[in-house]
């Protein structure tokens, strides 16, 4: 007798499961993709225990036959695709007619479904795979699947669970980005009874992205538009000669985080090809490519991008959970996709363009008042500008401070471009020969500083402060303003991160321990992440109820700030906990602390500080970007220089 086996179904079942249900979020991505290919509306999910106890989806789509309900948990059964011809062009999510009987053959499963079309609905019942029983029953149109106990039967598999945070931030997520692909959806995920996410119907993408991450992600993020082309198809290898190219349209909408935002892995890149969430190395690729030179290698940026093309451009049949596709033309998506998002990139860069400057009076250099007026409009907005300008014939002529604006700071980032001047009129000018470019910026390429010029700041001259705020120096590939608060900012964040790194965060003891009050959202996120704040200099203890005492905080945060530095953790922890890892976590917690503690504007430097400042700024690791992503210099190239003053 031969010795190979046909496998029992149960045992085939439990092979598929191990490749379909990975974890809990596995099972919920499975149950939403169903939920959405039933043209469900409104989708309810509850899960407790990161998913192990119970995974409870309810939608409102087309529900099932009584037929079909017991159909659906045999192997390879679809209503998706009825024969090989339609592998090529799966227009559906699920197509494998899988997952139902591997989530049941690991699981106990009830499924409780009603097709409009008929009275009264079905309940079936499994576990482990063995069908317990099947009802007709009373239930509104649509379907609830109930999963309890995943893994009950796979010991293995249930080892290998992480932590319910790290199940439950999994699940988060996904559901997070199938409501951003959907935004005219409902929405509503509870875990252990807290409610997770909930969104209600919005006209477009950009409101469901506000709904889900707030103002103040949108605020970092470039919107892409709507982006159609027409690709020309390379022809087959095969393709008679005087075939004609083949064009197809393809498209990109989404959002895109401009350089400033640094992310150290590609947890925040999200992809969906044809409505499909899916990781894509080549896609992957394209956006790390547009980025190139924008920002330093290693980091990744915030993406939503979804790809639409003709189905038969891509093959979502490569991989049993349907996470990769192949496209057919590669090259050619990869191309489309990193020239759009790169375009948009370099379009909206605050690119230091300063603006055309009034035409030097003979006589007379440009008033320091205006040029302080550009330099602020990068960062700052002026809240008063003195109309008159002040006399002087020396641009950099140290003004009287008292006649100066004063300075508000503005968001750091706005997607708004931010240098959007209109050419100063052109005065009438006395001297005979017409003076050429009038209308050319002062310094046509004033630049924030790239990976390349690295090198010059090693060897910078401070020349002076301008405003008590921005270190003026001598560089030798050109003239340098650096913004005193950022690069200090930046200094701090490295050294804080390197402190921690090594276990020895910097702290200062309190004289009298501060007890501050949390609200119930704070006193959660606190118990989180009172270890990784110890960490990091803040010696805290809870103090009776919602009340925590401070005994120490981190060197340099001055103390009327540690309050407000400890909220802005407690934030940072609640907003980014979910979705960023804990060394994301971690790092802004120790951008909020170098902020703090970070010299202000409006400050006055001793030449010593200022020396100092310059060079620890070199010894960096990432001297161009604060950890918020503002710019810390700016340089004017000698080149420049030379042409406006018409030497070459
Ligand atoms: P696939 O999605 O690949 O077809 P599944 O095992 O996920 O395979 O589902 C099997 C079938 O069960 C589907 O083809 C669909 O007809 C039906 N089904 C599953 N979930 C739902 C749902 N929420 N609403 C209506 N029908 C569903
Ligand atoms: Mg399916």
């Amino acid at each position: 007798m031969g010795r190979i086996r046909i496998l029992s179904d149960t045992v085939a079942n439990k092979i598929a499961a191990g490749e379909v249900v990975e974890r809990p979020a596995s099972v919920v991505k499975e149950l939403l993709e169903n939920s959405l290919d039933a043209g469900a509306n409104e989708f309810r999910i509850e899960i407790e225990a990161g998913g192990r106890r119970l995974i409870r989806l309810a939608d409102d789509g087309c529900g099932m036959l009584r037929d079909d309900a017991m159909l659906a948990f045999e192997r390879h059964a679809t209503s998706k695709l009825a024969d090989v011809k339609d592998l090529l062009s799966i227009a559906t999510l699920g197509f494998r007619g899988e997952a139902l009987p591997s989530i049941a053959s690991v699981s106990r499963l009830l499924l409780e479904t009603r097709s409009p079309e008929e009275q009264s609905g079905t309940a079936v019942e499994f576990a482990g795979g063995k069908l317990l029983r099947c009802d007709e029953a009373a239930f509104a149109a649509g379907t609830v699947i109930t999963i309890r106990d995943l893994f009950f039967n796979v010991p293995a598999r249930k080892k290998f669970l992480r932590s319910e945070q790290t199940e439950i931030a999994h699940i988060a997520s996904l559901v997070t980005h199938y409501s951003l692909a959907h935004p005219g959806k409902t929405f509503l995920l509870r875990h252990n009874n807290a409610e997770l996410l909930s969104v209600s119907p919005v006209a477009s993408l950009r409101e469901r992205v506000f709904q889900v991450f707030g103002s103040q992600i949108l605020d970092d993020l470039v919107d892409l538009g709507d982006r159609n082309r027409d690709l020309n198809m390379p022809l087959d290898h095969d393709a008679p000669p005087d075939e004609p190219a083949r064009t197809r349209r393809f498209r990109l909408r989404g959002f895109v985080s401009g350089p400033q935002v640094q992310k150290l892995n590609r947890n925040s890149i999200y992809l969906f090809v044809n409505g499909r969430l899916i990781r894509d190395r080549l896609l992957l690729h394209a956006i790390s490519a547009a980025y190139h030179n924008l920002m330093p290698a290693a980091c990744y940026p915030f993406a939503l991008l979804f790809l639409d093309c003709d189905a038969e451009e891509v093959d979502v049949n490569v991989h049993p959970s349907k996470t990769e596709v192949r496209f057919r033309h590669g090259s050619v998506v990869h191309d489309f996709v990193r020239d759009t998002v790169r375009e948009i990139l370099m379009a909206q860069r605050p690119a230091s363009n300063i603006p055309a400057p009034t035409p030097p009076q003979p006589g007379a250099g440009l008033p320091y008042s205006e040029f302080s007026q550009r330099i602020e409009s990068m960062s700052f907005a002026a809240a008063a500008i003195p109309s008159a300008p002040i006399p002087g014939d020396v641009m950099l002529d140290a003004p009287d401070p008292a006649s100066l604006p004063e300075f508000v700071l503005r968001r750091p980032i706005s997607p708004e471009p931010r240098f959007d001047f209109e050419p100063a009129p052109p005065a009438a000018s006395n001297s005979k020969a017409p003076i050429p470019d009038t209308h050319g910026p002062l310094f046509p390429d004033a630049q924030i500083l790239d990976p390349e010029s690295l090198d010059a700041l090693t060897d910078l001259r401070p020349l002076g402060q301008i405003h008590d705020s921005f270190i003026i120096a001598a560089g030798r590939d050109g003239l340098w303003i650096i913004d005193q608060h950022v690069a200090h900012e930046r200094i701090l964040f490295e050294q804080v991160l390197a402190q921690r790194a090594n276990g020895g965060t910097e702290s200062q003891r309190l004289l009298v321990p501060m007890v501050i009050g949390l609200s119930a959202a704070q006193q959660i996120e606190y118990a989180r992440i009172a270890e990784e704040m110890d960490a990091l200099g803040f010696e805290t203890e809870p103090f009776g109820n919602r009340t925590v005492a401070v005994k120490s905080a981190p060197a340099g945060v001055p103390a009327g700030e540690i309050e407000k530095v400890l909220f802005e953790i407690l934030e940072i922890a609640e907003r980014e906990l979910r979705r960023a890892s804990l060394d994301d976590v971690r790092r802004a917690m120790a951008a909020s602390i170098a902020c703090r503690a970070a010299i202000k504007i409006n400050t006055r430097l001793e030449p010593a500080k200022i020396d100092w400042l310059l060079r620890s700024l070199a010894a960096t690791s990432c001297p161009m970007s604060c950890p918020h992503g503002r710019p810390i210099a700016l340089r004017y190239p000698t080149r420049d220089i030379l042409k406006s003053f018409h030497r070459i």
